[in-house]
């Protein structure tokens, strides 16, 4: 993660947007992701994920260089929040049964 933070950095170093610019990118790639999305698994215009894969990275590359611009280390910010998850992942499980029920009639 560090290595393609620093990737992004680079590339950017001349290009970069405001951090304000950087949230709208973010949230415009995030928005060509669904719809990807829509388009493979409810429109069926699309059989292969080739295109939801380019936007996955889109939405990584725009989200490494929001941390840039906060000045964020990503990957010291993953590894602490995938601590604070952990407990919380253990509760989820315990009512799996429940939600499973609550998807079914959310379907
Ligand atoms: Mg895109």
């Amino acid at each position: 993660m560090q290595e393609a933070q620093t990737k992004v950095k680079e590339l950017m170093q001349r290009i970069q947007h405001p951090r304000i610019g950087a949230m709208l990118a973010l949230s415009e790639e995030v928005g060509e992701l669904a719809k990807e999305v829509l388009e493979k698994e409810i429109y069926e215009e699309t059989k292969d994920k080739k295109n939801i894969e380019g936007e996955a990275a889109d939405v990584l590359i725009s989200l490494l260089e929001l941390a840039n611009a906060y000045d964020i280390d990503l990957s010291e910010a993953l590894k602490s929040r995938l601590e604070t998850l952990k407990p919380r992942v253990k509760k989820w499980e315990k009512m799996a049964g429940i939600l499973e029920k609550k998807r079914r009639q959310m379907d």
